[in-house]
Order: C-alpha cells, then sequence, then structure tokens
C-alpha cells in the first residue's frame, strides 16, 4: 500500500480541469470572512462567529483561510458552499452572487464541444460510479475526521473532504441534472483529461478499513 495514497489525486490535479476554473477564480478572490462580513455577520479576531446554520448564541463557526466549520452543527463547506446554504442556491447559483456582490470578472471558458459523433452513455455511467464512490468516502471522512474543538489540528482525510467535496458535487450536478448537453460535456472532458481514471485507481488504493467503513 503506497504511504500516501491522497498523493495519486490531489485536489489541485482535480482542480485543474476546465470546468472548475470559475468556482476557482471566485474561491479565490472572496475569503469566508469577507463574505461572512459582506454577508452580515459578526466575524472576531479569530475567525469565529456565530454560526447562520443553527440556533447559535456564542460563535462555534470557524471561518478558516479555505474552508468553514461549524463545532456546534457540523456544517462545513468552502465559500461557495457557505453562501449556498446561506441564500438556499445551488453551488453554481452562489458561485454567480459571489461574483456579482463582489465585482469579480470570472473567465467563463466554454466546454470543448464534444469530438465524437456519439455521445458515450458508458463514460457518463463510469464517471457518476466513481464519483458517487469518492463522494461517499468524502462524506464518512468529513465526519469520521472532523476537528473536536477549535485548534484541534486538521486530519488529512477532512481536508481532503472539505476541499474537494464541492467540485464533487458540482461535477455530479452536472453529470445528473436535465441539461444532457453539459452532462454529456462534463463527462467527455473527465474520461479524456483522465480525471477518471485517476480517481478510480486512487480509490482502489485506500485501505481495506477505509473501504470496509465506507
Ligand atoms: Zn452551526
Amino acid at each position: 500500500m503506497p504511504a500516501n495514497p491522497g498523493g495519486h489525486f490531489s485536489s489541485e490535479y482535480f482542480y485543474g480541469g476546465k470546468i472548475m476554473r470559475v468556482f476557482e477564480t471566485i474561491k479565490a478572490a472572496v475569503t469566508l470572512r469577507q463574505a461572512a462580513e459582506h454577508y452580515g455577520l459578526t466575524v472576531s479576531r479569530n475567525s469565529m462567529t456565530c454560526c447562520p446554520f443553527h440556533e447559535d448564541r456564542h460563535p462555534s463557526l470557524k471561518l478558516n483561510e479555505d474552508y468553514f466549520f461549524c463545532f456546534g452543527c457540523g456544517a462545513s463547506g468552502d465559500v461557495i458552499d457557505f453562501t449556498a446554504r446561506l441564500f438556499g442556491l445551488s453551488p453554481y447559483a452562489a458561485a454567480k452572487k459571489l461574483e456579482t456582490d463582489f465585482g469579480i470578472g470570472a473567465e467563463y471558458e466554454p466546454l470543448p464541444f464534444p469530438t465524437h459523433a456519439e455521445p458515450s452513455h458508458d463514460g457518463a455511467r463510469l464517471c457518476i460510479c466513481v464519483l458517487q464512490e469518492y463522494l461517499r468516502h468524502l462524506r464518512i471522512w468529513q465526519l469520521r475526521y472532523r476537528p473536536k474543538k477549535p485548534g484541534d489540528s486538521i486530519h488529512p482525510r477532512f481536508a481532503e473532504a472539505m476541499k474537494v467535496l464541492p467540485t464533487v458535487n458540482h461535477l455530479l450536478d452536472c453529470l445528473l441534472g436535465n441539461d444532457l448537453l453539459l452532462a454529456k460535456q462534463t463527462a467527455e472532458v473527465l474520461c479524456r483529461e483522465g480525471y477518471i481514471q485517476q480517481l478510480s485507481e486512487y480509490l482502489g488504493t485506500l485501505s481495506e478499513k477505509e473501504r470496509d467503513c465506507a
């Protein structure tokens, strides 16, 4: 078993995909603290705030650099999740809202049009299978390895879940949504760029223990 199975599939690799460029642009431009303050939350010097997602009298939501985490209700995610949850939006709509509210000029790079004459249904099915398996692991890690109190060291599995969950959710939304062209294009990019192959190999390297628990 490799010492660092996660090394095969870093979030940087995943995020390198063109389809995630819009999300990345926004996440790079707006910090969680900026978003929280912009949307009316009071943030303390140690980046704690009262959680808007549960009845919270003493600040229990920690705004880290690239993700938030609530020690009261367990809510977590990145700046796009935060905004989505705050306003009841989809991740994509939340990204658009942040873009508008913060005046970010995100570059929308259109997905390359499929080059194959026939859409690859097998490709889309494979993408969905592999991403759903990864999602299952991420959700378990998010709960199992979450920090118990402010100042706890961050488990790498928890950090991985925080970083890639929004992306995996977004990709599954694209693949399973009503927009068939988007689903087809997403699957094609994922297959052609080798993401799915890499992810599938990465999932295969997870230890027996991790797989049993999943
Ligand atoms: Zn909370």
